[in-house]
Formats: structure tokens, sequence, C-alpha cells
């Protein structure tokens, strides 16, 4: 008798995998982050990542770190994990929210008040920011579960041509 495959994504590897790709979404020549919120049934119920606000060109809108601030993207970007909240279209209080960089302290409010109860994230990077650290305390506070995933995942994407492909 066969035996069933004992290596496969846990459901948090799976999920994060699901962020990763939604990443590959981001204009962001630096960073791209990517978000999934995910119900208590496996459910998903909303991605996301970091872009710029609707109807906010990426063409005209700036992209840099450096340069006052009017000049960077600090001031515009809408985060992976705010984006993911504010494209659902069901609530999302009681979910898991599953994000590849640790949240900063502005979407933390918004993951807070929206009714998240778990984060599961993979980078923690920014760990000894201000800003980090204003988040942590927010969201243990809050009582949210904080999980980082033991194993990464890695995706190899890529776009090929479809053989198959023909003009209608
Ligand atoms: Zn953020």
């Amino acid at each position: 008798m066969e035996e069933k495959r004992k290596d496969v994504l846990t459901w948090d590897e799976y999920f994060m995998g699901l962020a990763h790709l939604s990443a590959l979404r981001s204009k962001d020549p630096n960073t791209q982050v990517g978000a999934a919120i995910v119900d208590e049934n496996h459910r998903v119920v909303s991605v996301g990542y970091n872009g710029m606000p609707k109807g906010c060109s990426d063409d005209v809108f700036p992209w840099s770190r450096e340069g006052a601030i009017l000049q960077t993207k600090y001031a515009f970007v809408v985060h992976a994990e705010l984006n993911a909240i504010l494209n659902s279209k069901y609530p999302v209080s009681g979910c898991t929210l599953y994000v590849s960089l640790f949240p900063c302290n502005e979407c933390a409010k918004a993951i807070i008040q929206a009714g998240i109860r778990r984060i599961v994230y993979e980078s923690d990077k920014y760990q000894n920011t201000d800003t980090t650290i204003a988040s942590r305390r927010m969201l243990k506070a809050a009582g949210i579960e904080l999980v980082q995933l033991e194993n990464t995942v890695v995706l190899h994407v890529e776009k090929v041509c479809n053989p198959e492909y023909r003009e209608n």
C-alpha cells in the first residue's frame, strides 16, 4: 500500500506561501511585502501587498526611500496588512493574518481594531526600531497571538509563454 505524503506544507506554511505570491504584485523596487487573512476554517478571506492607494498612479508617486518626506514612498504607500484588511469583503475579526514581515505600528493599530486574533510572520528584521517596538507593545497588550514561522517558504515563480496559447 502506498504511504501518503508526509512532507506537505502545514497550513501556516501554505498561507505564508500565498502571502509571498501576493508580494510579487508589489511595484516597490526595494521591499515587497505580502499578506493573507484566513479564517478559522482555513478559508482565505483577503490578500494584500504594499502599494499606492487607488487613483494614486504608481508611475507618478515616488518610490524613493531617501529625501524629503514628500519625495519618499513613506508618505503614500499602503502596507500589505492594511490593504488586506481594507480589501476584505468579509469581517476579519477572529481571523489569522499571514505577513512576510512583522507589522509596523500603524498596521498594528488597524490589525487590533479589525479584531484579528493571530499573526503569523516570517521576518522580524526591524525588531529593534521604535515603530516595531511600539507595534509589538500594542499587539501584546491586545492579546494577539504572535507566531514566527520556524520554516520559511521560498517560492520559485516563473512566467513562461503558454505553449498552448491560441489567439482568438
Ligand atoms: Zn505597516
